[in-house]
């Protein structure tokens, strides 16, 4: 038969035959639990009251400024199932950004959490297309309505959800129609949009619930750290009411105590971040007597995973933390770095330590400088790219697929790395990131993972810097962990154990943190600014 793929199917999935499954969002105090039957009702009266109170009747924008929790999950299903668009605005760009993308996207409705009323209301007054807000939770919405002006209606959550019916009859759509749409952090130029589709969507999550992606079933538990506004947070909402996984979401409780704390209480069995945060975590659990036992497996994607992060959660903890590459472009799911068959001991660490393996429903290769197709024998270095149904053609607004970044349907991560016969991509750097000295390349990465081995260390982030005679050299700021001491001369010395000499760093920074971008990810642009005098004064 020809049925749709289609978000509203997913959320009925779940609200029915996994309706006791159950969303925990914390508080720091009592949590608030409800079950996905609730949310699916809950999605229902969203709906509703989107139609009749914001004038959501076809494809509009419905954006969301919100930490991961049960209201956020709601707007997941309720907005897409009703034939809008999900945009999810990331909490942690600067205004000028949020308006930027807010106006691009022609945002409609804003669903706002109270606690960041005092930031959205920076943004709100410039946002053109806005004509109605939506306060989750109590506090004092003055500044808000202030910003609002005549322009725009502040509505609160509970009472626009009073009495609504608790059904929906969703529409059937084009499963190729626009979902929700989720904007790069921007690294480079302004934040690009991507759409993704009812079916993109749906096929997506099917892959992370494989076992060779995440592996999800009924009797999981999901701490999903990653927020929502970062890629989707992975995919993990829709791929939970796919499966009848329940959700354990940390709201802006996202330091190591606290989650320290959810893992003991709600006991996850899966939980995905970006490194830092497990790094974080790590040093805490070193230090407190935390029970992480429900604990099996972390997911750890967004950038680079240090082996030595595994080799500790897996020695100390007895959790295996799984490597995984994506893009926001790629929904983002593009690899998970689970070992062959018949792996074991050191040969399964080799595979581990790879951006992972390649799912049927993303093709990859490897392209030389003139975009020429390089072999998949894991030794030819180039960029990396990919296709698949998943994947966006082009973004949102371009009237054509951006040279820049796509070339004959296929999609430019901008990655370098190998890609073997058997499917698993090994990434050395960003093509922006890698060191160009004296017509050699450096991997930043590399020098990254070597030194974050250092019992010393707790962050170490490498930039390449101007140098006279090299055009580029590397300059590695480190963070030592609390109490412990090192000198360049002994950092460089550890390098060399398993570094070509000519890439030892002989610039140094000893600093208290690494700066961080909105999803948490070392903030190289920023780093290499600090140091453009080339790091030696
Ligand atoms: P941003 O570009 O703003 O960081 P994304 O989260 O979409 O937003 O970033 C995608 C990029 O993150 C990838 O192209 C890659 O460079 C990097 N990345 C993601 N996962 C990994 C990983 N496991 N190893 C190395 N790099 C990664």
């Amino acid at each position: 038969m020809d049925a749709p793929l289609q978000v509203s199917r997913i959320l009925e999935h779940g609200a029915t035959v996994h309706g006791t499954a159950e969303v925990v969002t914390w508080t720091g105090g009592e949590p608030r639990r409800s079950t996905y039957a609730e949310v699916g009702r809950d999605a229902a009266r969203l709906a509703h009251a989107l139609r009749a109170e914001c004038g959501v009747t076809g494809d509009e924008r419905v954006a969301t400024f919100m930490w991961n929790n049960t209201e956020h999950l709601v707007a997941y299903f309720a907005v897409p199932s009703m034939g809008a668009v999900l945009h999810t605005l990331n909490i942690r760009l600067f205004p000028d950004q949020v308006t930027y993308i807010a106006n691009h996207a022609e945002d409609r409705v804003v669903l706002v959490d109270s606690t960041l009323i005092p930031l959205l209301a920076k943004s709100l007054g410039d946002m053109t297309s806005v004509r109605h807000v939506v306060v989750v939770g109590g506090g004092d919405p003055a500044p808000l309505v202030a910003a609002a002006g005549d322009r725009i209606a502040v509505h609160h959550w509970d009472a626009l959800l009073a009495g609504r019916p608790e059904v929906y009859d969703w529409p059937e759509v084009d499963e190729r129609d626009a979902a929700a749409l989720c904007y790069t952090s921007g690294t480079t130029g302004n934040p690009k949009g991507v759409a993704y589709s009812h079916r993109s969507i749906y096929l997506h999550s099917l892959q992370i619930c494989m076992p060779e992606g995440f592996g999800l079933g009924p009797t999981d538990r999901e701490l999903a750290i990653v927020p929502m506004f970062h890629a989707m947070s992975w995919g993990l909402p829709f791929a939970a009411f796919l499966s009848g996984a329940s959700l354990v979401m940390p709201d802006r409780f996202l330091q190591a105590a606290p989650i320290a704390e959810m893992i003991a209480a709600e006991r996850p069995t899966l939980a995905g971040a970006v490194p830092t945060i497990w790094t974080d975590l790590l040093s805490y659990l070193d230090s407190h007597d935390v029970d992480t036992a429900s604990l099996k497996e972390v997911i750890v994607g967004g950038s680079a995973c240090p082996p030595s992060l595994m080799h500790a959660f897996d020695e100390r903890h007895g959790v295996d933390v799984i490597h995984a590459w994506g893009m926001t472009e790629m929904s983002p799911l593009g690899s998970v770095a689970r070992p062959p068959a018949g792996a074991t001991g050191d040969e399964a660490w080799r595979y581990r330590y790879t951006q992972g393996r390649v799912p049927a429903g993303v093709r990859a290769r490897i392209v030389g400088p003139a975009g020429e197709p390089l072999p998949a024998d894991g030794t030819s270095v180039g960029e990396l790219e990919v296709r698949g149904p998943w994947i966006t053609e082009r973004y949102v607004g371009d009237d054509a697929p951006d040279p820049e970044k796509f070339r004959d349907g296929w999609l430019r991560t901008g990655d370098v790395g190998t890609l073997s016969a058997d499917g698993y991509i090994t990434l050395t750097d960003r093509a922006k990131d890698v060191i160009k000295s004296g017509g050699e390349w450096i991997s930043s990465v590399e020098l990254e993972n070597a030194l974050m081995a250092h019992p010393a260390v707790l962050e170490a982030c490498v930039v390449g810097v101007p140098d006279q005679r090299w055009d580029e050299r590397p300059l590695a700021t480190v963070v030592l962990r609390e109490g412990a001491s090192a000198t360049p001369e002994e950092l460089r010395e550890f390098l060399a154990g398993s570094v070509a000499r000519w890439q030892l760093p002989e610039r140094w920074a000893f600093v208290e943190a690494v700066p961080k971008t909105s999803v948490g990810k070392f903030d190289k642009k920023v780093v290499r600014s600090r140091y453009a005098d080339g790091g030696l004064n």
